[in-house]
């Protein structure tokens, strides 16, 4: 098995170091191999997505991805700056399935805005389609408004599109999920309102007759908005399109309070992923050796489980980090009173001991 390692800046090559060796812990041959992604992409080769590192990319089974950013680029154009690599990574890769887990242990249950009782023991998984929707439709601009009270003013505007296929396979996506949780998917769309979440809801509805283990719950996105803030655990599998799970994603991972805790996976059609954590590379405490690397080795489980086929690795991972919290470690960003603090390379030491 092939491993992209792609550290990335800022905090990135520290939580990875962690992430890594956790996977060496698995006594696995695997294949790992690094490249420089995002601002150290550019500084070795003068793009966040140096060629090398997307051939590297296509070529592994999977990547495994740090955090891009600094503020060190935020003067380049557009194209150059280190988020561009995400973005490239995506559509050169075929990526269209965003898969973010919100777990809240009960150990952290502290750490949420919410009450403890409403999180504790939260599992749900949002996935978001990558591809479609309004974030890509043409046409969109600023034109003058062709009618109606503003007529001969400035308008901007955008086209919300699906095509069916886009549909079908996100819908098989989270089908597929819901069979190894808990077999459960609510849909998110705005099917009272919009034509294109109509046809969302009526090819999801099709697909879903191919799934009958699993239940299927259609939900428009303002209510799923409220409910996810009032009883979050109500929920198993959350699909949705590209805009509407941009939004629910951030909302659910906000309810654990600890974005240092959040893997996330983006699939291809034949399952093979990017897996990175949920959270930036926190330029503000890069080298300081405080992060907290549980995200990305919580990505590295869910690669095993996703696009390498080895659900009982990623099950040990889970576990480890599980047992690692219940003895009281925690970095920073998730410290309480009453905790033992410890730094990024202490808590990789801690999930290695805990896998033994
Ligand atoms: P961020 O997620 O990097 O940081 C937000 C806050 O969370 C900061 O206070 C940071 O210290 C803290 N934090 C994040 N990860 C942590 C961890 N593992 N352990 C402890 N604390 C953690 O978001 P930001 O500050 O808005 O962005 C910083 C840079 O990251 C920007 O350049 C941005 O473009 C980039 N970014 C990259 C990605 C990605 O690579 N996928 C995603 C989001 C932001």
């Amino acid at each position: 098995m092939k491993i992209a390692i792609l550290p990335g800046d800022g905090i990135g090559p520290e939580i990875m170091a962690q992430a890594v060796r956790v996977l060496d812990a698995l006594g696995e041959p695997f294949d790992m191999e690094s490249a420089e992604v995002g601002g150290a992409g550019y500084a070795a080769h003068g793009h966040p997505l140096p060629p090398a590192t997307l051939a590297l990319a296509k070529q592994a089974d999977a990547v495994l991805f740090g955090a891009v950013g600094d503020y060190r680029y935020d003067t380049l154009e557009r194209a150059l700056r280190p988020e561009q690599a995400i973005l490239g990574l995506r559509k050169e890769l075929g990526l269209f399935a965003n898969l973010r887990p919100a777990i809240l242990y009960p150990e952290l249950a502290g750490a949420s805005t919410l009450k403890p009782e409403v999180v504790s023991g939260l599992d749900i998984l949002i996935i978001r389609e990558l591809t479609g929707d309004i974030y890509f439709g043409k046409p969109r601009g600023v034109r003058e408004c062709p009618d109606g009270p503003f007529k001969g003013q400035r308008e901007g505007f955008d086209t919300m599109r699906y095509a069916e296929g886009e549909i079908r396979r996100i819908a098989h996506v989270a089908f597929q999920a819901a069979q190894k949780r808990g077999r459960r998917v609510t849909s998110v769309d705005k099917a009272n309102v919009l034509e294109t979440f109509q046809f969302w809801r009526d090819i999801v509805t099709d697909v879903h007759r191919e799934y009958p283990d699993v239940e299927l719950e259609h939900m428009y996105v303002d209510n799923a908005a409220m409910q996810l803030v009032r009883a979050p655990k109500k929920f198993d599998v959350i699909v949705t399109g590209n805009m509407f799970g941009d939004i629910l994603s951030d909302a659910a991972a906000m309810l654990t309070g600890s974005i240092g805790m959040l893997p996330s996976a983006s699939l291809d059609a034949s399952n093979k992923g990017l897996y990175e954590p949920s959270h930036g590379s926190a330029p503000d405490i890069a080298g300081q050796g405080i992060a907290n690397p549980l995200a990305t080795i919580l990505s590295a489980a869910m690669m095993l489980r996703y696009s390498l086929g080895m659900p009982g690795h990623a099950g040990r991972i889970e576990a480890a980090v599980k047992s690692v919290l219940q003895q009281g470690l925690r970095t920073a960003d998730i410290f309480e009173d009453g905790t033992q603090r410890v730094s990024t390379q202490q808590m990789g030491d801690a999930v290695v001991r805990a896998l033994a």
